[in-house]
């Protein structure tokens, strides 16, 4: 398989990028001692300075972001967090110029800065950070990051790495660090963008980075990464779920010393099968698009939030909070980080439910479990009486990219037979999204070996809402099984 992202690709062209390097390594050791700092302070203390950073964010956006002034104007100046009405993402996307902060972003350069592929990881107006993402409320989002808030995400990871369950530090001594992000590329997606502009800033990390690409065909993944043989892989638990099957059925020999999960739920059932495949401990990452990392797990496995910079509110269908120990409809979340474009209140649509009981390892943060949407891996018939299996991810991100849809819900019902839901509207403008998703179908899922042509079918029924989790399923198999949970 081709390299998607030779070495050459990751050289800064711009010598600025060296620079600003040096400039976040500055603000990011800070940000990481002031983390320190709040671990070893009281609880109070620590709810002292989260109640600062909300009051300065708060601030910011009641005088910078005519948005949020207006959506906010009836609870009156200086109301209470709680007393603010939650936003949707579609909402913020609908009004992007009144919302962010800073006058000389707009959607139509930010829009042309995402369209080019050239651009991942580049600084937007020379300083801010541009990612975007589909997620699963089916409205495409466009999330600009500021400087600061880029030094917090990247101590937050710093820090995460001292309190995680992470293998013995002196197995790393002497050894080459060959680190694999295993991702959607293409787009300016969150994971991607994160990854390119720490190789522009810093050359010498780029040279034991690799980017492995999940739209490429299953064996052809395989085979990259054994080749890499990284000693150190970061990517969704779906991925890493079938990585760990290929790993047992003799189809990869890898031996990583770290994993990293992010982007979805990881279930208890899949990190204890990924870590004994692997003999190594699963580090998970709970964060989106709008709020990077609002948790990470501890030695015991449980999801500590980072109250230090994110306020988490699960509430129930009528935006009324619930007691911990309850699962949520959704959760609201407000990111204290980002001051561009401030989240306060956003209705993330995960279900989240936040453990009644302290944690056993004595870290005193609240901890939660996420009970997110979980795709389902698709099976199609290759030859010679085999079978291929397709990512979820792969196949969103085609959809998505070739196709131009954004709310839609694809069904396996048989090995060549897929049913499409996109959004109720015009007859012609339907005709030609299904026109595009067929011919982008065909052709991906030829390159991923699928030997029998695949029926695809466009259903009049509007894309459904998961009803226990609010969110999108948008790749399923009829059943609601996956094929590599059965592995
Ligand atoms: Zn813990």
């Amino acid at each position: 398989m081709a390299d998607p992202f030779p070495p050459g690709a990751f050289v800064a062209s711009d010598p600025l990028d060296w620079w600003r390097g040096g400039c976040e390594w500055v603000r990011c050791s800070a940000r990481l001692q002031e983390l320190w700092a709040d671990r070893l302070g009281s609880a109070q203390a620590r709810r002292d300075k989260r109640d600062a950073r909300l009051a300065s964010l708060l601030a910011r956006a009641r005088t910078h972001s005519r948005f949020l002034a207006r959506h906010w104007s009836s609870a009156g100046p200086g109301a209470p967090l709680h007393a603010l009405t939650p936003v949707t993402r579609g909402e913020l996307m609908a009004h992007f110029d009144d919302w962010v902060t800073d006058p000389e972003i707009r959607l139509d350069n930010v829009r042309r800065f995402v369209a080019d592929p050239a651009r991942i990881g580049e600084a937007f107006l020379g300083r801010y950070a541009v990612w975007t993402s589909s997620g699963t409320t089916g409205v495409p989002g466009i999330y600009v990051q500021d400087e600061d808030a880029l030094a917090i995400y990247g101590a937050l990871l710093g820090a995460q790495a001292d309190f995680a369950p992470t293998t013995d530090p002196r197995s790393f001594m002497g050894s080459p660090v060959r680190l694999a992000l295993v991702a959607a590329t293409g787009g300016h997606f969150a994971g991607i963008v994160w990854w390119q502009r720490l190789c522009r800033m810093y050359p010498l990390l780029a040279a034991h980075a690799r980017i492995f690409s999940i739209l490429e065909p299953l064996d052809a993944l395989c085979k990259a990464l054994d080749e890499w043989n990284p000693t150190s892989i970061a990517s969704y638990p779906t991925v890493l779920t079938q990585l760990a099957a290929e790993q047992r059925a003799g189809r990869l020999q890898l031996a990583p010393r770290t994993l990293l999960s992010g982007g979805e739920a990881l279930c208890e059932t899949e990190r204890r099968a990924i870590e004994e495949t692997f003999g190594c401990s699963v580090v998970e990452d709970y964060g989106a698009s709008e709020c990077m990392n609002i948790a990470h797990s501890c030695r015991a496995h449980r999801l500590h939030l980072n109250e230090s910079w994110v306020v988490l509110e699960p509430v129930d269908e009528r935006m009324q909070p619930v007691p911990p120990g309850e699962p949520s409809f959704t959760v609201l979340v407000t990111n204290l980080a980002n001051h561009v474009q401030p989240i306060v209140r956003y209705d993330l649509g995960d279900s989240v439910t936040i453990d009644a009981e302290p944690c056993d390892c004595g870290d005193e943060r609240p901890t939660l479990h996420v009970s997110g949407r979980a795709d389902d891996v698709l099976e199609f018939d290759a030859h010679h009486g085999e079978f291929v299996r397709v990512l979820p991810l792969a196949i969103e991100t085609v959809l998505e990219k070739d196709s131009g849809l954004s709310r839609f819900q694809l069904t396996q019902t048989a090995r060549d037979e897929l049913r499409l839901r996109i959004e109720p509207g015009d007859s012609h403008e339907r005709r030609r999204a299904f026109d595009r998703a067929q011919k982008a179908l065909t052709r991906f899922l030829a390159k991923q070996g699928v030997a029998k042509p695949v029926r695809l079918h466009l259903e009049d029924e509007a894309p459904q809402i998961d009803r226990t989790s609010g969110k999108l399923r948008r790749i399923r198999t009829k059943t609601g099984s996956s094929a590599d949970r059965a592995t």
